[in-house]
């Protein structure tokens, strides 16, 4: 990974002279810049391994930091701190501290998949940042995200009936983000629906979302994707090292000594 970044000089170690005079030539000032040293004691040597261990990320290593990705982003175009090929080198060299300085802009991929699509490695950027957002999550960095909550809503309702109800959904995820219902743009959307869309489909929506019909015949294909959920979560957990947290919390409350 030949690029080193500028990101990664922090402010409070740049250091200069206001006044330094070196052989009779005045170095004051901006002419007395230098970088003090510094010793990243924290490496996450695991860190790649984790990221590929979570839906999305299983591909990182395969980078090799064209910037493409970043190049071509939608969100980097209005924030240039939003940086994919930044923070894949940050994951890569397991440089977790530096990464969680931007902890609070990286679930704001809004996964249009332009990185994905440009990237000559098949990393699947777009992929990474959810596997970012997620475990960001996962540690305890971030609370969820709101698209993160979308996408359990999501998940939840296809395993839990077989089908997808838009309304349902909104609904759903409005009230597990304390939103309104009523909001000027959906309110909005709604009336466009309703002058173009046929009232028999209108009606069908509408009913769905209240009475949310399952698919016929599926219980089995409910509990064979459960578990299939339950034994990739439990993967995930042992890959972040998070199921001995999980056991130690448990022995911790029931008053068990640790092995
Ligand atoms: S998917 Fe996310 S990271 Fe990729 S270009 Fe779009 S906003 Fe940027
Ligand atoms: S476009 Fe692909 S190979 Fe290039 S920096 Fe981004 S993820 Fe890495």
């Amino acid at each position: 990974m030949p690029i080193h970044e500028k990101a990664l000089i922090r402010p409070e170690n740049l250091r200069e002279h206001e006044q330094l005079v070196v052989d009779g030539v005045d170095v004051s000032g901006h002419w007395s810049t230098f970088i003090q040293s510094r010793v990243v004691p924290d490496y996450n040597e695991a860190m790649e391994d984790e990221i590929a261990a979570l839906p999305g990320g299983e591909l990182i290593h395969r980078c090799w930091q064209c910037g493409s990705c970043t190049n071509a982003c939608t969100v980097n175009a209005i924030n240039p701190d939003f940086n994919p090929r930044f923070w894949i080198y940050l994951v890569r060299l397991g440089m977790e501290a530096e990464l969680l300085r931007d902890k609070d802009i990286i679930w704001q991929c809004v996964s249009c998949n332009k990185c994905t699509t440009i990237c000559p490695r098949e990393v699947n950027p777009e992929g990474v940042m959810k596997a970012l957002s997620h475990w960001l999550e996962l540690k305890g960095h971030t609370p969820k995200s709101p698209s993160m909550i979308f996408d359990e809503v999501f998940a939840d309702q296809v395993i839990e009936t077989g089908k997808i109800e838009e309304g349902r959904t909104i609904q759903r995820f409005f009230k597990r983000t304390g939103q309104a219902l009523t909001q000027d743009w959906l309110i909005e959307m709604v009336r466009g629906l309703l002058r173009h869309l046929p009232v028999g489909l209108m009606m069908r929506m509408g009913l769905g979302a209240l009475i949310a019909p399952r698919t016929r015949g599926w219980s089995k294909s409910r509990a064979a994707i459960a578990e299939y959920v339950d034994e990739q979560r439990a993967i995930q957990h042992r890959a972040l090292g998070l199921s001995d947290l999980i056991e130690t919390a448990r022995r911790d409350a029931a008053g068990t000594p640790h092995a």
